[in-house]
């Protein structure tokens, strides 16, 4: 095959008139229009200069032609370098710089901010706006509607997707063919998408999630997207009656949750709502479950692994849980200290092995060393265990452990209680310097609505349930978690604003 990832996911739907995009306003795209601009854009890379292998980092709003850019690059063989638009200029300069990226394009809005950094990387500027306008797209539209495609095998890079960066620097994950590949056809079949399939997308496409779980498997099955720019919660309520399924991370789900038109009816065409990217509550589940009749499949992965795991599509799907890993993937659960493998039941490291795991990090190979193992395992530096029936749980990010007087402490066994109580919407739990023992417990509450936390009440009947050591020494309350773009909970931000409560 000359270029796996293009010729199964794009070439099969050359001079197809079925859509594949259809926009909010009900404008629609079809899949051989949006391989003719597909093609146009990238005879412009070529014609810019790009070769195979050279990176491309896009600024711009979720569109349809920002999903032809990173198809384009596919077929030119050119590393995508998607970026969040809420970076700002000087974190935009890191990217370029560490890339090497020879080209990027932005929204015409960011140009003024923009064109120093991209001077100073000695990378040329282009312009692509949230309607498709721009110097980009003005000179791709007089160029041939067909490309060569360019050769390329399964080991060669397709992206960069760099970390989202909650804590240190940014990485940028090297994402070969092969590693997309694997996982959309894991992930079609695991969870039957056929050409039928409308799903619902309102992720971003700058990340893992909406880029590639979303957008890879809808072109390997040859369905329809509902592509909207962003998560809208009456846009999301006027469209679900018109798709079969739809990928979010929790927020999407507690948002929907909130909205008393989330009912039965309005979901009677759906057959898959997914979940993932950051921990959903086990209560969001239930509830989302008697509303509406529907099982949230929840899965697990990461930029640098894609998709390792999933609750089964035919089967029980556990709150609280993971899943199993998706075939060709291997899980284990290790000893943080010693590396060695640990029995089901027992909590350690998260590692994950197979076709879906990264080549290493760009620029980077001490880090990579430290984090993918010889035999091919990555450590993710997320903390989980194995149930008695295979399901894995998460029980925590590595860095988020406390050690507090030497004793280990997993937040979420606190997190998990404390939103039990009443009054509670949920919690994040962060150990904050302490002058005896190191560090010591905080747990932060977000009370439901305008309802009154009794703080004094909660910590009484959490205290039954807890070791000593594990005790919150403290409960606070704020008017919201901060999370960034895909929903996750910032804790590191959390432990700066609480740093000090012990130290003065
Ligand atoms: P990212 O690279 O931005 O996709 O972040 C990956 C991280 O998100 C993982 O290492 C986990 O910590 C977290 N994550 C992803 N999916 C889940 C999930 N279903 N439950 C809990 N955490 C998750």
């Amino acid at each position: 095959m000359a270029n796996p990832l293009f010729d199964t996911l794009f070439e099969q739907h050359v001079g197809n008139d079925t859509v594949f995009l259809q926009l909010p306003d009900g404008e629609t795209i079809t899949y051989a229009k949006f391989l003719q601009t597909t093609a146009q854009y990238a005879g412009l890379l070529t014609k810019l200069g790009l070769q195979p292998g050279d990176r491309l980092a896009v600024q711009i709003a979720k569109s349809p032609q920002a999903l032809a850019i990173y198809a384009s690059c596919v077929q030119a063989g050119i590393v995508f370098l998607p970026l969040n638009p809420a970076y700002t200029a000087n974190e935009v300069s890191y990217f370029l710089e560490d890339s090497g990226a020879t080209v990027l394009i932005c929204d015409q809005k960011q140009v003024e901010a923009l064109s120093p950094v991209a001077t100073t990387c000695s990378a040329a500027l282009e312009t692509l706006n949230a309607d498709g306008s721009g110097t980009f797209a003005d000179k791709a539209q007089k160029l041939p509607e067909v490309y060569d495609t360019v050769a390329r095998v399964a080991d060669d890079l397709a992206a960069f997707l760099y970390t989202s960066g909650t804590t240190g620097r940014s990485k940028g994950a090297m994402l070969t063919q092969g590693n997309l590949l694997s996982n959309a056809k894991a992930l079609m079949s695991e969870w039957q998408f056929t050409a039928q399939d409308v799903l619902l997308h309102a992720l971003p496409i700058f990340h893992t999630h909406g880029l590639f779980v979303a957008s890879n498997i809808m072109l390997l099955a040859g369905g329809k997207m509902i592509f909207l720019p962003k998560f809208d919660l009456d846009h999301v309520i006027a469209q679900l009656p018109h798709a079969t399924t739809m990928m979010g991370v929790p927020t999407f789900y507690t948002r929907l949750l909130s909205d008393p038109r989330l009912n039965k009816a309005l979901v009677t065409h759906m057959r898959l709502f997914v979940s993932g990217s950051a921990p959903m509550l086990a209560e969001t589940h239930v509830q989302f479950e008697k509303r509406t009749g529907c099982s949230i499949l929840e899965r697990y992965g990461m930029t640098e692994t894609n998709m390792n795991t999933s609750n089964p599509y035919s089967g029980e799907r556990r709150p609280g849980t993971v899943g199993f890993p998706l075939p060709a993937t291997e899980i284990k659960i290790t000893d943080s200290n010693t590396g060695e493998t640990l029995p089901d039941g027992e909590i350690g490291e998260i590692e994950v092995r197979g076709a879906n795991v990264f080549k290493g990090y760009w620029n980077m190979p001490e880090k990579t060393a430290e984090e993918l193992r010889a035999d091919g395992f990555f450590i993710t530096g997320d903390l989980g265990k194995i149930d008695q029936d295979g399901y894995l749980q998460i029980v925590g990010r590595n860095k988020d452990l406390i050690i507090s007087g030497g004793f280990n402490i997993y937040p979420k066994e606190i997190e998990l209680l404390l939103d039990e109580e009443e009054h509670v919407l949920e919690s994040a739990v962060i150990g904050v310097p302490h002058p005896d023992f190191g560090e010591t417990v905080v747990g932060v509450l977000i009370a439901d609505g305008d309802n009154a936390l009794d703080l004094e009440k909660i910590k009484i009947n959490i205290h039954k349930s807890l070791a000593r050591f594990k005790h919150p020494q403290r409960l606070v309350t704020l008017p919201e978690l901060p999370r960034n773009a895909m929903g996750k909970v910032q804790k590191n931000a959390l432990r700066k604003r609480f740093e000090k409560l012990f130290l003065e």
